[in-house]
């Protein structure tokens, strides 16, 4: 069995509660933090570990931590980003869902680190039940000596808030986060500055995602340089990925950095294969903003080496070959899937998230939509899949935030590895909208040719 760390606790009855929470080592870290150790010192100990941000950009925590602008006079702030709206990523909600004392410890040793005196958790709108299990669990917090005025009897003093979104999915990039905080509509800020210089209300703030504060206090009681031990190069400690799509175990995994996605796929610790013994087609690895990987990619890179599952061997080939680790949200697709319907939810998600500030974004992923639209409903011409490489290359690099290219790279991935996939559509316009060829025959096994002939 693999090493858990963020869930070994997972299956004890009453973890939710801060009694059991405590039974099995919680509020440890803080205690050590508060009385043994400098903010400093805490960070130190988070750039030793190695840790990387677990949202989906993989910027090294500790340094991130260290940007923070220490001359300023103003107020510091740490902000959880539990605004998880990717598609296919489910794991920061399933954390704070089953063990809330985890975020609130290491929202507690973080704010410290950062000599934050008020923090926020930015909770996503459609969570609205584990803002419930969130607000419990810091009114028991509060209760106990672990938030409030003088914690445990110590100089240093924590409020911390919940605060619950309104739906949009670009809330969930940082600066449009901030902007929806101070009550205003969530639009992404230019940067810089960056919010460790002027963040939340103009003041210097860390924003991090939920599984990454919820490692912090892991690593305090485990030290950096252990921690650190775990994993492959620069890939360090343990992941959460959420898997879905077409395999036999869909569900929310902690995995060491480095295990190959061979062994996730299709081991029975893990996804446990493919569903009803059909082929693997195609994964996207990262949550829906990276680029799609085609079968003969996902389990060894071009060069033939296992691909295994740490920030470099996913992004290993550039987006030609490889794809990138993400948020961990593993959707697996199988034979029957549609790449090409697939690729038009997606264009019609980012059209209707993108904020509109951007010209690029706003109207290129509109026109991708309408393209996708028209190929996946037989209405396509040949220069339509030309079209969409152009308009994505287009957006790409040309906007204010990373959704402009969230947008862009699975579609022209899709086309990359996928484009005789698109062109049938368009070859075979009778053929896609006989709903027993929703898929690309051409590409399904025998078994499956058989069924459908
Ligand atoms: Fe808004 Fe899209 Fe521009 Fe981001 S890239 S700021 S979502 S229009």
């Amino acid at each position: 069995m693999a090493r858990k760390i963020l869930l070994e606790h997972l299956n004890v009855p009453g973890i939710e509660t801060l009694e059991v929470f405590r039974k099995m080592g919680g509020y440890q870290a803080v205690e050590k933090v508060l009385k043994t150790m400098s903010p400093d010192d805490v960070t130190e100990e988070v750039k030793k570990s190695g840790l990387r941000g677990r949202g989906g950009a993989g910027f090294p925590a500790g340094m991130k931590w260290s940007f923070i602008d220490k001359k300023s006079e103003k107020p510091r702030y740490l902000v959880c980003n539990a605004d998880e709206s990717e598609p296919g990523t489910f794991k920061d909600r399933y954390l704070m869902e089953k063990i809330p004392h985890s975020l609130i410890e290491g929202m507690i040793v973080s704010s410290y680190a950062l000599g934050a005196k008020t923090s926020y958790i930015y909770i996503r709108g459609e969570y609205f039940y584990v803002l419930r299990i969130l607000e419990k669990a810091i009114a028991e917090a509060y209760e106990a000596g672990f938030l409030g005025k003088n914690i445990l009897g110590t100089d240093y003093s924590l409020d911390l808030h919940v605060q619950i979104g309104a739906g949009a999915y670009i809330c969930g990039e940082e600066t449009a986060l901030l902007e929806s905080l101070e009550g205003k509509r969530g639009n992404p800020r230019m940067k810089p500055p960056f919010p460790a210089i002027s963040g939340l209300y103009a003041s210097p703030t860390v924003v991090n995602n939920v599984e990454t504060i919820a490692a912090v206090p892991h690593i305090v009681n485990m030290t950096g340089d252990e921690y650190a031990k775990i994993g492959v190069g620069r890939s360090t400690g343990t992941k959460l990925i959420s898997a879905s799509g077409h395999i036999n175990k869909p569900g929310v995994y902690e995995i060491e950095m480095g295990l190959p996605v061979e062994e996730f796929i299709y081991s029975d610790e893990y996804c446990g294969g493919i569903k009803n013994g059909k082929r693997l087609k195609a994964l996207i690895a990262g949550g829906s903003s990276v680029p799609i990987l085609p079968e003969h990619l996902i389990t060894k890179t071009a060069n033939g080496d296992a691909r295994l599952m740490t920030y470099e061997s996913l992004s290993d080939g550039g987006f030609v070959s490889g794809t990138m680790l993400g948020s961990g949200g593993f959707i697996v697709m199988d034979e029957t899937t549609c790449i090409v319907r697939n690729t038009w939810t997606l264009a019609r998600f980012y059209h209707h998230e993108s904020c509109g500030q951007c010209s690029p974004c706003r109207e290129g992923t509109g026109w991708m939509e309408k393209v996708l639209h028209r190929i996946e409903n037989g209405h396509g011409k040949m220069s339509d899949v030309d079209l969409l490489v152009d308009i994505a290359k287009k957006i790409e690099g040309n906007t204010i935030c990373p959704l402009g290219d969230a947008a862009a790279w699975p579609i022209a991935s899709a086309i990359r590895h996928f484009r005789e996939e698109f062109e049938y559509h368009v070859k075979y316009p009778e053929k896609v909208k006989d709903p027993k060829h929703f898929f690309y025959a051409p590409f399904v096994s025998e078994k499956m040719n058989a069924s459908i002939a």
